[in-house]
């Protein structure tokens, strides 16, 4: 395998960056996670749009340009010759001293590694998957927003053990509110009536590629999607639910705090919409070998 750093290729073993880094020391940097189909990158715009503005948001000047930044990715594809796996694109605020001073640090790092992806089983796809609210609240927006797609992911590893311990793969986190937010690596969405309704960004949820090409689909399609304010009772009598996300795709939920959702299997609109963005990830993307 071939890493990317700072415009270097290294092995698996000597690719390397200083303890003194502040993302390692203090969380300080953002990342993306981006997948390969077929020979091109998947939505490799919208995730490099998303890096620029989390790293807008904490103050942290990209190494390379929004273009360059693309190349960079494209590039660490072919060197590794994949045609399908998932990107992980990191960039830290760089190596400093143990103080949290971020103006210490001169430069940032910038990292890409290209690899296989690591699914959910192959079951949950198939079957549905059943997910569990846990006590870990999203973040306040005022403390550190989800919005940023940051380092420092402790809030929701925090709700993924919390999951691991109710027997569970996903956890639905609420907001201090109470309202729904998202998972811990994934988006939301059910279906009633017809309709798709998912929280709305402002409740605390990351601005999904997924969730946003999914929005896309259905109403292609036809539905009408809304954003609204929900509730765990509006997931419990839900006709159907599931979940977005690059790893993840779209997995559909059968089970949430031990209600069975709808028929308690994967529902015709969710494996509609399935469907249409499989057949979309095969045809569209950046190619990497032109
Ligand atoms: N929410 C969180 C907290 C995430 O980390 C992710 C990415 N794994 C998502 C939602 C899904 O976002 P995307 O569709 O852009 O991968």
């Amino acid at each position: 395998m071939k890493i990317y750093i700072d415009g270097k290729f290294y092995g698996e073993r000597d690719a390397k960056v200083s303890v003194f880094d502040h993302g390692l020391l203090y969380g300080d940097g953002v990342f993306e996670g981006i997948r390969i189909y077929n020979g091109r990158v998947f939505k490799l715009k919208e995730h490099i749009d998303r890096l620029f503005y989390s790293a807008k948001a904490i103050l942290l000047n990209l190494p390379l340009s929004h273009a360059e930044t693309m190349k960079a990715v494209v590039d660490t594809c072919r060197a590794n010759k994949l045609r399908d796996g998932y990107i992980r694109l990191v960039v830290t605020r760089g190596p400093g001293t143990l103080g949290l001073n971020p103006n210490r640090c001169k430069k940032p790092c910038l990292i890409i590694i290209a690899d296989k992806i690591q699914l959910y089983p192959e079951e949950f796809y198939a079957k549905g998957m059943e997910i569990v609210t846990v006590p870990t609240t999203r973040n306040l927006h005022s403390a550190l927003n989800p919005a940023i797609k940051s380092l420092n992911y402790l809030n929701n590893i925090l709700a993924k053990i919390e999951a691991n311990q109710a027997g569970c793969e996903e956890a639905v986190m609420l907001n201090a509110e109470g309202f729904v937010a998202e998972c811990t690596g994934d988006n939301l969405f059910i279906i009633k009536g017809g309709q798709l309704f998912t929280p709305p960004l402002s409740a605390g949820a990351l601005y999904g590629i997924t969730r946003g090409t999914v929005i896309e689909l259905a109403q292609e399609a036809g539905y009408k999607v809304s954003e609204p304010n929900l509730t765990r009772y509006d997931l419990f009598n839900a006709d159907e639910c599931f979940l977005t996300g690059t790893g993840a795709e779209m997995v559909p939920v059968t089970k949430i705090d031990g209600r069975v959702i709808g028929e308690g299997k994967p529902g015709p609109i969710t494996q509609q919409l399935v469907a249409a963005y499989h057949a979309l990830t095969k045809v569209s993307g950046e190619p990497i070998y032109k």
